[in-house]
């Protein structure tokens, strides 16, 4: 039970895929998680397993509460949790708000918020030393989304972007004395399958011109900011956000 452990919510692809795999190339023993891309997963978890490190892929839905602590119990087989990346998100084709209907509110409230909440209490209960853990560090993916409210493309998605970023503030300093670090990485218009979700599959391309860099940003980056608020280079760093946003 060596193992230190990374679990990474919604890493079947995208930006949890990446990151999965910058973990593993540090080490990590990983826990991919997907709700219903079971080939992609079977695929990353062959890769990540080529890299020498242990891996398993759980289907969990997180916005459930019974996968959530299924998903956790499986983590547990492979050692120490160390780290849990709260990235598992949807939204939801582009609309002006009124009409977005309650039920679609709710959808993406559960799977970008509630799944945050329940999977950062699975993940105190190992590593708080209060609970006899020995520390950890949670990064919890947001958007840049969170302070443009996404005005004609989709305000439930930007105001559970908005409640994300108030759990990382209030997490970070309920838990900053037993062990636990807690940050955020706000994205903007990064190249993944997200935005066919949303009805513009050409999404970043349209819409690159606006970001100061003039262009979008690929997974990897995201990744890399995620993984150094996740390591020890950034132990003097909580309750903090990294905008990856091409400047934003
Ligand atoms: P993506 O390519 O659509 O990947 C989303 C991942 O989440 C998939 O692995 C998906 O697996 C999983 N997932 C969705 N619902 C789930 C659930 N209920 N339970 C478990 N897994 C679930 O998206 P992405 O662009 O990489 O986004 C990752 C995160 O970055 C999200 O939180 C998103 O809001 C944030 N973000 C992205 C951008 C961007 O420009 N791409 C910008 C800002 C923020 P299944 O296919 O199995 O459902």
């Amino acid at each position: 039970m060596t193992n230190k452990v990374a679990l990474i919510t919604g890493s079947s692809r995208g930006i949890g895929a990446k990151t999965a795999l910058l973990f593993a190339q540090r080490g990590y023993a990983i826990v991919l998680n997907y709700r219903s891309s079971y080939v992609d997963a079977e695929n990353l978890q062959r890769e990540i397993i080529s890299l020498g490190v242990e891996c398993i892929a759980v289907q969990a839905d997180v916005s459930k509460q019974e996968d959530v602590e299924r998903l956790f119990k499986e983590a547990d087989k492979l050692g120490q949790l160390a780290v849990l990346v709260n990235n598992a998100g949807i939204l939801d084709k582009q609309s002006r708000l009124e009409q977005i209907s309650p039920e679609r509110f709710l959808r993406v409230l559960e799977v970008n918020v509630l799944s945050c909440f329940l999977c950062t209490k699975e993940a105190i209960k190992r590593m708080s030393t209060k609970y006899g853990g020995t520390g950890g560090a949670i990064v919890n993916v947001s958007s840049a989304a969170s302070k443009t409210g996404s005005p004609n493309e989709y305000v439930d998605y930007a105001a559970s972007k908005g409640a994300m970023d108030t759990l990382t503030r209030g997490a970070a300093i309920e838990l900053a004395d037993e062990g636990i670090r807690v940050n955020g990485v706000r994205p903007a218009l990064i190249y993944t399958d997200m935005h066919s979700l949303g009805g513009q599959a050409d999404r970043v391309d349209r819409l690159k011109g606006n970001l100061p860099l003039k262009r979008g940003g690929t997974p990897e980056e995201v990744a890399e900011a995620i993984i150094w608020l996740a390591t020890e280079k950034s132990s003097f760093v909580t309750g903090s956000f990294i905008d990856t946003t091409g400047g934003l």
